[in-house]
């Protein structure tokens, strides 16, 4: 007889263009885990009861994804320290019943950014999005690499807002300014800024024709451009950055690397992360 495997998965709504399942389950057979990663599609109505399901289904674990990544935390018991000052939670670790949240988007983002460090401290940078993922990013920077000014752009400004206000008491930075998102209006604020990071969900399917700009000028050879989108591997963002020469960023590195800490936390064991980096650029090139 099989010996009954652990379960671990993801909740979102959407769920259909996740690549988690596919990076766990062939993460667990590398490291011969008897592990299983499956994705949960749940209405922002059955939230609580999805969570209550997982406490009374024995569940190992679960990833959070967009739009979820704010409102799971009414439904934890501890949390990560940068969890409780993000306000937002990828992984959710089930111990005994008890649901603990952790943010590892910020592992994610640290690995992408480490390397160019010296580029982003003491300048101006600006951040595109106002959601769980620039949150995320914004925690980063101001934790790790110290930029002198953060720009906060967002479709909706008053989410912006509420981000520079929510920064400032939580970090006491209060560098932050906000702005609506209007690309010929903000062609200035990208053009003086050493990194910009497009942290919205602008650039992926069914939007991939889509981009946060499509003004040459908000772009220049000495700067910094991180997508937080990997499929595709190659946004008209990231496209149009580099035909000006910027450096060009997206966020599979940023995407194993955190799905690497998530299977730390689920599993105590190191998840094989170069293999399925090669792996999953692979399944994306196709
Ligand atoms: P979220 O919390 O739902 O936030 C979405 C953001 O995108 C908001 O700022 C929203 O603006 C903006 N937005 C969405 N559609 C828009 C449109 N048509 N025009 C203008 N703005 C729009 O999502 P999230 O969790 O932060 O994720 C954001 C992106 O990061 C997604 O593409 C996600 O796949 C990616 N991500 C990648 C990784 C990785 O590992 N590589 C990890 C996390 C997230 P409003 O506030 O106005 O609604």
């Amino acid at each position: 007889m099989e010996q009954s495997k652990t379960l671990v998965g993801v909740i979102g709504h959407p769920i259909k263009h996740s690549y988690s399942p596919f990076m766990h389950n062939n993460a667990f057979r590398m490291a011969g885990l008897n592990y299983v990663y499956l994705p949960f599609d749940i209405f922002s109505s059955n939230l609580e009861d999805a969570m209550k399901g997982m406490v009374a289904l024995g569940i190992k674990g679960f990833n959070v994804t967009l739009p979820f990544k704010e409102k799971v935390i009414d439904y934890l018991n501890v949390f990560s320290e940068e969890a409780a000052v993000i306000g937002a939670v990828n992984t959710i670790v089930n111990e005994d019943g008890e649901l603990k949240g952790f943010n590892t988007d910020v592992n994610g983002i640290y690995a992408i950014l480490e390397p160019y460090k010296e580029k982003i401290e003491n300048r101006t940078v600006s951040v595109i999005g106002a959601g769980g993922g620039a949150r995320s990013v914004i925690f980063t920077l101001i934790r790790n690499f110290k930029p002198r000014k953060i720009n906060i752009i967002n479709r909706t400004k008053e989410k912006a807002e509420s981000l520079d206000e929510y920064f400032a008491a939580k970090m006491l930075y209060d560098e932050i300014e906000a702005f609506e998102l209007v690309p010929p209006d903000i062609v200035e604020l990208l053009n003086t800024s050493a990194l910009i990071v497009n942290a919205t969900s602008i650039g992926m399917p069914p939007d991939e024709d889509d981009s946060p700009t499509t003004i040459a000028d908000s772009f220049h050879k000495d700067q910094l451009v991180f997508d937080l989108i990997y499929n595709p591997l190659k946004t008209n963002f990231l496209k149009l950055a580099e035909s000006q020469g910027a450096i060009a960023l997206n966020g599979l590195k940023m995407f194993v690397r955190q799905g690497a800490k998530s299977f730390e936390l689920w599993t105590g064991e190191q998840m094989p992360e170069e293999e399925i980096y090669k792996l999953l650029l692979e399944e994306l090139q196709k």
